[in-house]
């Protein structure tokens, strides 16, 4: 192993690739912003009992991929690895849900921590941005979140994407769904593993990828035909204002979701160009959350979308992000006195909001020039000293190649122009 590996299952966002996460990051966030939800932001670590409680004992989260731990002083806390459950523990710890404006709309952006077997678009450390929407059951909040998701994919430009739509139900029905479910599972043929998740959390055993499992879970009970005659009518309301918003979504009636929380309205956004790691976003609506971390009933909705995922579709789709270059302007001095005088023209630029570099160290005019290139600036300005003892500077244009003197006074002024 080298020195310089970064630790198993995480990588490192590195110029000038991560100019692309800062822009997804950015795309994701702004439908949010335009739509009534404030910034949060939360500790990198919890108390483990917040995700033991919130996300479940029994879900692969909490039971495998949670990276727990005792600090020096005895607190058991984990890395967070996911963000509902911190967002929600924020929101009643300031006690946002009593200022009589409910919901609560939040959104957040950060690091999340999962030790998983690390492979393409699976790592252990990867970046989300989330939105939550606290205190309201209403429909038509459950279908903002998921117009909001698909308009920020959209603004990416990304195509291949689906929406899988499910209803979970709710405390009424689903527990008579899940003692039916129970009874006929419990009659197949199926590993130690699985008979014990089917007491613990029957519905994960729908979600099982092998085909051996699928195979005898065809004619299993569906939560549809035991959903309760409110959670219908919910169902209902969501789909006919997605298909309004001109939104296209997949009944799926097998989705069910790694967590425990959530209840009623379930989706995913899937990528089809992934391979098996096809989740790009999932989120869902968590009635019950609050309350199973000791807060008052709080119904609530809200998703969390993968940065990283959400790249690689864009690379599936063969999208490239318009990115401003990051340097409008490259400043060359040639002598002592030309890097102080340009050094004074390149602080001045900035302070007026151009975007301007600097040719650092020793370099020949050769070198400077590579520099020059590479930043990928619009004008770069030469100056030697026969430049500035006639008063001027030289602007060479990088797109025409065409150079001409400017006096040195009035460069910032001129240049700015230019650019504009
Ligand atoms: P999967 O079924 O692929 O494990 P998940 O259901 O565990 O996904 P969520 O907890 O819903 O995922 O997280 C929302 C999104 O965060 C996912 O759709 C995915 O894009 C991203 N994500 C989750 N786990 C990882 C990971 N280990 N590496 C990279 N991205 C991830
Ligand atoms: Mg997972």
């Amino acid at each position: 192993m080298s020195t310089f590996q970064a630790p198993k299952g995480t990588y490192d966002l590195i110029p000038p690739k991560s100019a692309v996460t800062l822009a997804v990051r950015e795309a994701i966030a702004a439908p949010l912003k335009n739509s009534g939800y404030g910034y949060i932001e939360t500790p990198g670590f919890e108390n483990v009992e917040l995700f033991s409680r919130g996300v479940g004992e029994s879900t692969d989260i909490v039971s495998k991929e949670m990276y727990a731990f005792e600090t020096k002083g005895g607190d058991k806390l984990a890395l967070r690895p996911e963000g509902t459950a911190s967002v929600l523990r924020a929101a009643l710890e300031a006690n946002l849900h009593k200022a009589g404006n409910l919901p609560v709309k939040l959104w957040y952006s950060g690091s999340y921590y999962r030790y998983e077997r690390p492979q393409k678009g699976r790592y252990r450390h990867f970046s989300q941005v989330g939105a939550e929407a606290i205190g309201a059951e209403d429909p038509a909040l459950d279908a903002e979140l998921i117009i909001l998701a698909h308009q920020a994919y959209r603004s990416l430009g990304l195509r291949d994407f689906r929406i899988l739509l499910n209803s979970l139900g709710d405390k009424e029905c689903r527990p008579v769904y899940r003692d039916a479910l129970q009874s006929f599972l419990r009659a197949l043929e199926l590993d130690e593993d699985t008979r014990r998740r089917i007491e613990i959390n029957p519905l994960r055993v729908l979600d099982d990828k092998r085909a051996e499992v699928q195979k005898q879970l065809v004619g299993a009970p569906m939560l549809r035909d035991y959903l309760c005659d409110a959670c219908k009518a919910y169902h209902e309301e969501v789909r006919e204002l997605l298909t309004a918003a001109g939104v296209g979504y997949e009944d799926d009636e097998k989705l069910v979701r790694g967590l425990d929380y959530y209840t009623r309205t379930t989706f995913e956004f899937v990528h089809d160009g992934l391979g098996s790691q096809s989740a790009v976003g999932g989120g869902g609506r968590y009635d019950g959350l609050s309350e199973m971390i000791g807060g008052p009933a709080l119904p609530s909705v809200g998703w969390a979308l993968g940065v990283d995922r959400t790249i690689l579709a864009l690379e599936a789709e063969g999208i490239e992000l318009e990115l401003p270059s990051t340097t409008s302007v490259f400043a060359v001095p040639l002598g002592e006195e030309a890097r102080r005088v340009l050094f004074g023209l390149v602080t001045e630029l900035r302070r007026a909001g151009v975007a301007a570099d600097f040719s650092y160290g020793a370099k020949g005019l050769k070198g400077a020039m590579k520099s020059a290139n590479r930043s990928g600036a619009r004008y770069t300005v030469v100056a030697g000293e026969r430049d500035l003892a006639e008063g001027v500077v030289q602007l060479k244009d990088m797109q025409s190649g065409e150079q001409s003197p400017v006096p040195l006074a009035d460069a910032a002024n001129t240049i700015r122009e230019r650019l504009a």
